[in-house]
């Protein structure tokens, strides 16, 4: 027998409270994780509140796992026992149909979320598919690494997708666990950056994490200062905020891109789009593939979360933390 123990919700918004499985014999593709580090995202708030509706209990959250594989099933490809892996927001795709073939696994139909319908990270162990598991990169530095595997790459990936280059002006809207972390990566990537932030007392850390100017997200008046401006701009709320006016400080053919989930569709004037050919697009995580290539790009440029430590037992205190508004900027959850 193998029990994982973990921090469970037995109902929508309930708090977490200690919770015991056991786990049964190993698939022959997965791997087991002895969890060092989980980060905490807005994703597992919204999936302990049953905000989009997908969430089964007991609900163990926790999808931004650093630690060490401690089993492998008799078929995984390229891991072996020891080895330090990251798991993210995936967990298991099918491996053949068309997307997985060509290599958008995240996009697979049947992509494993690892909080829904399975048990995440804040636990002693996961399981996972070894495609999954994301080797991390030699020197990386385990306290902060967590929250890469989901907050990272879902601001990551939408950089390489959406073509941005380093000569493009751009601009990310909220910066809290995944906005602070495209502000790094922009940065580097050799853009200007604008921040888009309704919290004041941020500024001078944005400021310091590479942003040239920070503008009051909910006031469109300032909007309006950088009209016809950016050519890219990532949001990373789940607020309702004037998307009109945002569609307006983009340049000709510039493209508004949400990782972020707001429950309130988003209200786009089609005259907005039309006239300056402009688009509107979103995405989820990102593929093994371009896990490993941020991970590589976040040694090189010595890019990582600013995290907050809390002990897996604080679960609560943690999410109460994040809950007020008071995360700077991602909370990890240490085993
Ligand atoms: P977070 O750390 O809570 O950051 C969200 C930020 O939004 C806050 O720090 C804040 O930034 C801003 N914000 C919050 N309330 C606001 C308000 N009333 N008005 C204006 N701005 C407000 O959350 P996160 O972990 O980064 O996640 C962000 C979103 O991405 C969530 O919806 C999450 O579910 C989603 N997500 C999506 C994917 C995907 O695959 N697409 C993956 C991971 C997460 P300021 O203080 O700077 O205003
Ligand atoms: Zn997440």
């Amino acid at each position: 027998m193998n029990t994982v123990n973990a921090y469970a919700t037995q109902s929508a918004g309930e708090k977490l409270a200690p919770y015991a499985y056991e786990l049964e014999k190993i698939g022959k593709e997965e791997v087991d994780i002895k969890v060092h580090y989980c980060g905490l995202c807005h994703s597992d708030m919204s999936m302990i509140n049953n905000d989009w509706g997908m969430s089964q209990f007991p609900l163990v959250p926790g999808h931004e796992v650093v630690g060490e594989i401690t089993a492998i099933g008799d078929e995984v490809k390229g891991l072996k026992v020891g080895d330090r892996v990251g798991l993210g927001w995936s967990s298991a795709s099918c491996m053949h149909c068309d997307q997985c073939m060509d290599g958008s696994q995240h996009l697979c139909n049947t992509v494993e979320g690892t909080i829904v319908g399975r048990h995440g990270g804040f636990a002693d162990q996961v399981r996972g598919h070894w495609s999954w598991a994301i080797p991390l990169p030699k020197g990386i530095d385990m306290k902060k690494a967590g929250p890469l595997l989901c907050g990272g790459i879902t601001v990551f990936n939408p950089i390489l997708i959406s073509g941005v280059k380093p000569t493009d002006k751009v601009g990310v809207i909220g910066i809290g666990g995944l906005g602070h972390l495209a502000l790094k990566f922009l940065n580097k990537w050799g853009c200007e950056v604008v921040a888009f932030s309704s919290t004041k007392s941020k500024e001078a850390e944005i400021l310091e994490m590479g942003a040239t100017k920070v503008i009051n997200s909910r006031d469109p008046k300032e909007l309006e200062s950088i009209a016809g401006s950016l050519d890219f701009i990532i949001n990373t709320t789940n607020v309702k905020l004037d998307w009109d006016s945002y569609l307006k400080t983009l340049a000709p053919k510039g493209k508004l891109h949400t990782v972020g989930a707001p429950m309130d569709p988003l209200e786009i004037p089609a005259f907005s789009l039309i006239s300056g050919q402009k688009t509107v697009g979103g995405s989820p995580t990102g593929n093994p593939s371009a896990m490993k290539t941020m991970l590589e790009f976040c040694v090189r440029h010595d890019i990582y979360p600013i995290v907050e430590e809390f002990k897996m037992e604080d679960v609560n205190k943690a999410i109460q933390h994040l809950k007020e508004g008071n995360a700077r900027y991602r909370v990890v959850l240490e085993a």
